[in-house]
């Protein structure tokens, strides 16, 4: 029995599948999870001391790679000062002013404790500042786990979500619209008909939770017009695609203006911090200069923004970006190549440090039913072949990849070579 089989077994007897997160039990590809000892830049090591080349990244937030040193010092040199004070610290507004400087339509911006929080509040506040109920997302779009959000498209009928988990109240589905990622028609459509209800759209400016798919030209600009015409307000949930897709995020990157951003991941780099930021007329609406409740023992704590502050620091170095994309690029043609040499049929998307490979004939997709139609068993059976070559990719066909400053060329040439030996065995 491995170390982590070992430990695996052990965590189950106390903790629910023995993960925090569902995710990371590898139910979707089947196999053990292995239980990280340490990670150190591109690298992750297992409890059995095999290391592996990591494109997950924490699921995003290591833009910088695994432990950069700066990060780690600035964040043992603050422990060393208090963990957290349930007061303001300057800290707090280094990193606020930093946001606010850095994405144009962010004029205030409050910290919560990971991407859910910031999602939820954003929904919140979106319903708060409208007076209205109804919200608008898309299928395949994931904004962590709060109740609004985990509710999927009822059978046809435009108005009845359906709560995509037992224990969230169908009475509160009913205020969600799940319409399909990529189709502006049907989001006019929508608020044809009852634009009036809507408080707010809220929708993965790259959506990185139904593997990576960019939104097509016009759509994101669909998504402005009618929550202007409407009176609705534009959430970009910027979690996962925010310091990834570029400095600014997709919105930066596809020129789209939005009203409320969420931010997670990268801004904490590695510890738990999310935001949500946005026009001021709408962020002067929380509490404590108005009437919307958003509150949090631990939000801003002082770890947190100083690894923030030394991530944000680092990106902006000139050239991090560019340099990132040329990475990504390197590895999405690499393995397309490879592929097509071994006659696997793959189509790849990336964004900025955010990709993704389809096991598909399908020359391009850019929808859910398309993802929904890839053939997971190849790719599980792919997962398992890297995993075995010392590539860890995320453990399951629908989740993003990501690139980190740390991969070199070398550890990108090596994915590619353990994909072509891979890419050989596979039926
Ligand atoms: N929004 C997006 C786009 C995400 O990708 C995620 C998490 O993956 C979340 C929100 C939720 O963030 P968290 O897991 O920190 O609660």
């Amino acid at each position: 029995m491995s170390k982590s089989e070992q430990l695996f077994s052990d965590a189950q007897q106390y903790i629910p599948g023995g993960v925090n997160s569902p995710v990371r039990a590898f139910r979707a590809v089947g196999g053990t999870p292995l239980f990280i000892d340490r990670a150190e830049g591109a690298y992750l090591y297992d409890a059995d001391g095999k290391r592996y080349i990591d494109y997950v990244q924490s699921w995003g937030p290591m833009v910088l790679g695994h432990a950069h040193p700066d990060v780690i010092e600035a964040v043992v040199e603050q422990a060393q000062s208090g963990l957290s004070f349930g007061a303001p610290t300057e800290l707090e507004t280094e990193l606020a002013e930093e946001l606010c400087r850095v994405w144009p339509n962010m004029d205030l911006v409050r910290f919560v404790n990971s991407g859910t929080e910031a999602t939820m509040s954003a929904i919140r506040l979106a319903r708060g500042a409208t007076g209205r109920d109804k919200i608008v997302k898309f299928e395949g779009c994931y904004h962590g786990h709060s109740d609004s959000l985990l509710v999927k498209a009822g059978s046809g009928a435009l108005t009845m979500g359906v709560p995509s988990s037992p224990g969230v109240p169908a009475s509160l589905a009913d205020h969600t619209i799940t319409l399909a990622y990529n189709d502006a028609e049907s989001v006019r459509d929508c608020f044809a008909r009852m634009g009036d209800e809507i408080a707010c759209i809220i929708v993965e400016p790259v959506a990185g939770n139904m593997n990576c798919i960019p939104p097509v030209p016009g759509f994101l600009e669909a998504l402005r017009e009618v929550c202007d015409a409407h009176g609705a307000l534009l959430i970009l949930d910027e979690v996962m695609s925010g310091f990834r897709v570029s400095l600014t995020g997709a919105q930066g990157h596809f020129g789209v203006d939005a009203d409320i951003t969420t931010l997670g991941k990268v801004i904490g780099g590695g510890m738990p911090v999310g935001a949500f930021g946005g026009k001021r007329k709408y962020m002067e609406q929380i509490a404590p200069t108005g009437p919307i409740y958003q509150a949090g023992t631990l939000s801003g704590n002082p770890v947190g923004m100083v690894a923030g502050l030394e991530t944000l620091r680092l990106v902006q170095e000139p050239g991090f970006y560019e340099r990132l994309t040329e990475k990504t690029e390197r590895l999405v043609k690499g393995m397309l190549a490879a592929a097509k040499e071994a006659g696997v049929p793959l189509t790849a998307n990336h964004a900025g440090s955010m990709f993704g490979f389809f096991f598909t004939d399908e020359p391009k997709v850019t929808n859910y039913q398309q993802v929904m139609n890839c053939n997971t068993e190849r790719f599980n059976r792919f997962f398992h072949g890297m995993l075995d070559e010392g590539v860890y990719l995320a453990p399951a066909s629908y989740e993003a990849g990501f690139m980190s400053a740390a991969h070199s060329d070398e550890d990108i040439d090596a994915t590619i070579a353990a994909a072509k030996k891979v890419f050989a065995r596979l039926d």
